[in-house]
């Protein structure tokens, strides 16, 4: 049961499948929003009422609040899950949904928006004791003011956009002419990705490792954090292969971790689930990165650890209930793995749009797909097609039941990195849990220059 007579969800692809999945469970009636392109997608015949609302073009549908709302209050929705991506992280949005009588499921507007402004966010944590990577306080109002504090924190630094995400607007510089080079191309991508040329300058941190903690906080001042996930394994400075707990943490490290995201965000206020970024040294010192106000693509390895549903906590945490503490166990149980499937090019990671002409995926793990069989992957979005995710009692286990989840699918019509996924379950850095955010670079060069083995 719930409060909620009919939630909309304004996404597509797995998440909304996954959002949908949990409001069934809990017998929510639910609302899909479509594209053009996706007028034949699993996530539209599967929620229980569709509604298009324009073009394939973002600007023109996914990220068009007004058609959306309007979809809202014709199907009678009274909540909105924004999902990951579009408009999860646009507090406007969310002001205009409260402003409708619609609850937004996640955090408040202002809340959003402070954590949207990476700037702000870097403020406020320092504030709260959370240590963040060195850099600078404010916003860089030139290209000399750049080249003076990047000489102060010497080199090599990393040039960011502060609205910046999806691993989009940040440029490592090693000298001041490349810092000359990079701040107007940066500004300019920023500009026109996210609306906002704001740049700042951070320390770039070598070898380093990115790893989160979800927390979750209720309207009623609780906040817990669910643990930690790791996730180095990137391209292009974005996640494709994430894992919980961290192989690199011991029990002390992730206490601190842990509890220094839960003051990060009780500091704030914040409510619903979100997730604490941190890069952390060869040392072990870790440093805050950016917060998401959202549902993290990752969240499965999370539930896996947890055993929750961590859509239902949204849900119930909107509805204004108290979070169950109880329902965590008092560890986190066994080890999780989660395989980001792209249409792309496993080498260049060049998007591979086109028809799957074959969609065969294995039994005994967790599946997150978007597509079925025959589908089109569209040039319009992004080009993840599902996820994988293998539970296991220990991680050893975890990776064997991945390999032989990996092994045993079969895609064809389309370019997708399974061969690249193999390689990385296959690599003996990776089974020893020692890598780092350079791991994908290190495991393109080990496979050389043919064919990448399958
Ligand atoms: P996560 O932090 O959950 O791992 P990703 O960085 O992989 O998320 O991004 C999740 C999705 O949201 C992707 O589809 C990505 O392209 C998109 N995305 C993330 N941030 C932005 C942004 N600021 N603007 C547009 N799309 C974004
Ligand atoms: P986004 O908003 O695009 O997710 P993040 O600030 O979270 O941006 O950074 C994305 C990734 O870029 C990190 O996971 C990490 O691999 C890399 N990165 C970001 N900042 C640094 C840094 N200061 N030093 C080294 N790597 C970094
Ligand atoms: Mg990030």
């Amino acid at each position: 049961m719930s409060d909620f007579k009919k939630v909309l969800i304004a996404n597509r692809g797995e998440i909304a499948r996954r959002i949908i999945r949990t409001c069934r469970r809990l017998s929510i009636p639910t609302v899909a929003v479509y594209s053009d392109a996706d007028r034949d997608a699993l996530f539209v015949r599967e929620a229980d009422e569709a509604v298009a609302i324009g073009p394939a073009l973002v600007k023109k549908s996914y990220l068009d609040m007004e058609n959306i709302i309007r979809a809202a209050k014709e199907t009678g929705a009274d909540a909105i899950h924004p999902g990951y991506g579009f408009l999860a992280e646009n507090s406007a949005f969310a002001e205009r949904c409260v402003a409708e009588g619609i609850t937004f499921i996640g955090p408040s507007a202002s809340v959003i928006r402070l954590m949207g402004d990476k700037i702000e966010a870097r403020r406020q944590m320092k504030a709260a004791g959370v240590a963040i990577v060195p850099g600078v306080d404010g916003a860089l109002s030139s290209v000399e003011e750049a080249i003076q504090a990047a000489q102060e924190i010497g080199y090599p630094v990393m040039l960011k956009a502060s609205a910046g995400g999806g691993g989009i607007g940040m440029q490592v510089v090693s000298s001041d002419d490349e810092l000359e080079k990079a701040f107007a191309s940066t500004a300019q991508r920023a500009g026109s990705y996210f609306g906002d040329d704001t740049l700042f300058l951070e320390k770039f941190i070598a070898a380093p490792r990115h790893i989160e903690v979800q927390i979750a906080a209720d309207q009623h001042g609780n906040v817990v954090h669910l643990w930690e996930r790791e996730c180095s394994v990137q391209r292009r400075n974005q996640k494709i292969i994430e894992e919980a707990p961290s192989p690199f943490l011991d029990e002390s490290r992730r206490e601190a971790l842990c509890q220094a995201a839960v003051r990060g965000a009780r500091s704030i206020g914040y409510t619903n689930v979100g997730t604490m970024e941190f890069i952390v040294d060869e040392q072990g010192q870790f440093y805050f990165l950016e917060m998401n106000t959202r549902i993290q693509v990752e969240h499965p390895v999370t539930e896996e650890i947890a055993g929750v549903d961590l859509v239902e906590w949204q849900l119930r945490i909107a509805e204004g209930r108290p979070l169950q503490r109880e329902a965590l166990p008092s560890a986190p149980q066994g080890h999780a793995i989660e395989c980001r499937v792209y249409a792309e090019d496993p080498r260049t990671f060049m998007p591979s749009p086109g028809k799957i002409e074959t969609l065969r995926l294995p039994d005994g793990v967790r599946l997150e797909f978007a597509v079925t069989e025959g589908d089109q992957v569209t040039p319009f979005y992004d080009p993840m097609i599902g996820k994988i995710i293998a539970h296991g009692a220990n991680r050893p286990e975890a990776i064997r039941k991945m390999k032989e989840a990996l092994g045993r699918c079969v895609v064809s019509g389309i370019k997708h990195n399974i061969p690249l996924l193999v390689n990385v379950m296959d690599h003996p850095d990776f089974q020893a849990g020692a890598y780092t955010t350079k791991f994908v670079e290190t495991v393109l060069k080990d496979c050389g220059q043919g064919e990448m083995r399958t």
